[in-house]
């Protein structure tokens, strides 16, 4: 006789010892698909930000648990996947390729080559979402980044592990201090990271151009979502790109990233969170846009030395309109970030170029990171551009000037003209310091007015060619001493003399 009690607990104990395998894959069914949203009845066990495998190939990214229900953004396959289809969990995050296989490519979000040189293959990946570095594993910024801009360097300087924003209205220049500072890291040790989010694919080829015969490729990789990819891609970009950025500093690298822009990052973002049917808030951006960016600004960081010391240095960029810095996705992330360098839309119609408000631009720990030198030459400049400017405004109304308000305000005038800068034209420390010795002293009177930018230029070829001792006299982080800003001075009257022909002070205005 079988005991059907003894069958029972053989297979209870049976049944106890099955170790449940690694990954628990479970099945479910599209019940909605459209604007490249689809919502899953049947799938259990899946977790926020899982990677979801479609019927056919296509990828989802789990992003709305609900309890009869997932909500899911398709990466690609939008016009494929069709109502019915099954979809499996995989038990894995989004990763995206790292490896210094990346650097000199473009790639989309997920790590495939987009240039055509062929497919990546690194063997290593980062997830895409990971948590900022603690506390106690940072370190102090310390080092300078130089941008090579000489209103930047020597007013917002930069330092290594900073975030610093990059806003201003459009066309006012902020991809091209964003580049220039991308350039500058030639033989500096830096990787430097593009993201491009949401921009239009012409803009980027521009800018990659300008990478390219700038040799800036070499170290730079470049993750781009382009207007018409789909909305999840531009969605990730900055936060895979910001992958590959942590694999070079958990190396003890030091990492430049730049996001070209968060508005688009942040109008992505409005757009998949109203399509999953998300609650909206001030300018119909969901509650959680403040979390969107401070998670992905927090992880760019300086590592303390004993984490290797590596860092990343974010300039995120974002536009703004009609000079509104208070709309709600500038003010937050003003608030996330170290410092901002402001650009107007006014300064730069009126050519001056790069278009800094440098009233409104601050940074707020590269201070101690600068150059001794410079540090110590530029402390003055602030001051005396915002007397300049106060100055120029109280004399729209008034005509008569005395000779000390004509000169403060000739100097005021060419000191911002020793500001402004060519793009692609990037000027080293010692360069830096030079022109801001001169434009600081009587020197700057004897030049005529409009003709500041080729005297500065003319200069620093006579010194290059005639007076390298004296360049390299100059100890970016040490004192200047009397002495050599006399013969520095003496260098540039010599060359104002040559230039000029007479030698005779000119002050007009
Ligand atoms: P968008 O809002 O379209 O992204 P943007 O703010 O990024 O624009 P850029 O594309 O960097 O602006 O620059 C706009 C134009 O101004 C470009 O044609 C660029 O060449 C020019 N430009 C930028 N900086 C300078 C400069 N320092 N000197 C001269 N021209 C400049
Ligand atoms: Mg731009």
């Amino acid at each position: 006789m079988i005991d059907l009690n003894d069958i029972g607990r053989g297979l209870k104990e049976k049944i106890s010892k099955v170790k449940e395998s690694g990954i628990q894959r479970s099945t479910g069914r599209i019940v909605y698909s459209g604007d490249g949203i689809i919502k899953i009845t049947g799938l259990s066990g899946v977790q926020y930000n899982e990677l979801l495998d479609v019927r056919g190939g296509y990828q989802a990214l789990a992003l709305n648990l609900e309890h009869d229900s997932v909500g899911a953004v398709l990466f690609s396959g939008e016009d494929k996947v069709r109502f019915g289809d099954y979809v499996y969990s995989t038990g894995t995050t989004l990763e995206m390729k790292v490896g210094e296989e990346l650097l000199g490519r473009i790639v989309d979000p997920l790590g495939n080559a987009l240039d055509g040189l062929g497919e990546i293959v690194t063997g290593k990946s980062r997830p895409v979402e990971y948590p900022a570095p603690a506390i106690m594993d940072r370190g102090k910024v310390n080092k300078p980044l130089q941008t090579g801009i000489l209103a930047i360097d020597s007013m917002i300087p930069i330092g290594r592990g900073q975030r610093e924003l990059i806003i201003g209205d459009r066309q006012t220049g902020k991809t091209a201090i964003a580049v220039d500072t991308i350039l500058n890291q030639k033989g500096e040790n830096v990787i430097c990271i593009y993201v491009s989010i949401g921009q239009k694919a012409s803009s980027l080829a521009k800018t990659v151009n300008t990478l390219r015969s700038g040799g800036a490729m070499e170290y730079t990789c470049v993750v781009c979502s382009t207007a018409d990819d789909a909305v999840p891609l531009q969605y990730i970009a900055p936060y895979s790109g910001c992958a590959l950025a942590e694999y070079f500093m958990y190396q003890g690298k030091d990492v430049l990233i730049v996001y070209d822009d968060l508005s688009k990052h942040a109008v992505a973002y409005r757009a998949m969170s109203l399509l999953l049917k998300r609650p909206a808030g001030r300018e119909a951006y969901p509650g959680d846009v403040f979390y969107l960016h401070s998670r992905l600004l927090e992880r760019s960081a300086k590592l303390s030395e004993a984490k290797g010391g590596g860092s990343i240095t974010a300039l995120p960029i974002v536009e703004t309109l009609a000079g509104d810095i208070s709309a709600y996705i500038p003010t937050n992330v003003i608030s996330i970030t170290d410092g901002q360098i402001y650009l107007e839309s006014e300064l730069f119609n009126s050519g001056v170029r790069p278009a800094v408000n440098v009233g409104l631009s601050v940074s707020r720990v590269g201070g101690s990171a600068q150059r001794k030198a410079i540090r110590k030459i530029s402390g003055q400049l602030r001051i005396n551009l915002a007397q300049y400017r106060e100055l120029a405004i109280f004399m729209q109304f008034g005509s008569d000037l005395d000779a000390e308000t004509q000169k403060t305000l000739s100097r005021g005038a060419k000191l911002t003209d020793t500001l402004k800068q060519r793009q692609y034209l990037n000027y080293s420390v010692k360069e830096m310091i030079v022109l801001l010795i001169v434009s600081q002293s009587e020197v700057i009177d004897g030049i005529p007015a409009k003709k500041v930018t080729e005297y500065n230029d003319g200069l620093l070829d006579y010194m290059r060619m005639n007076r390298q001792d004296l360049l390299d006299a100059i100890d970016p982080d040490g004192e200047i001493s009397e002495e050599l800003r006399g013969k520095i001075l003496a260098a540039a009257e010599d060359y104002l003399n040559y230039t000029v022909g007479d030698g005779e002070a000119h002050t007009d205005v």
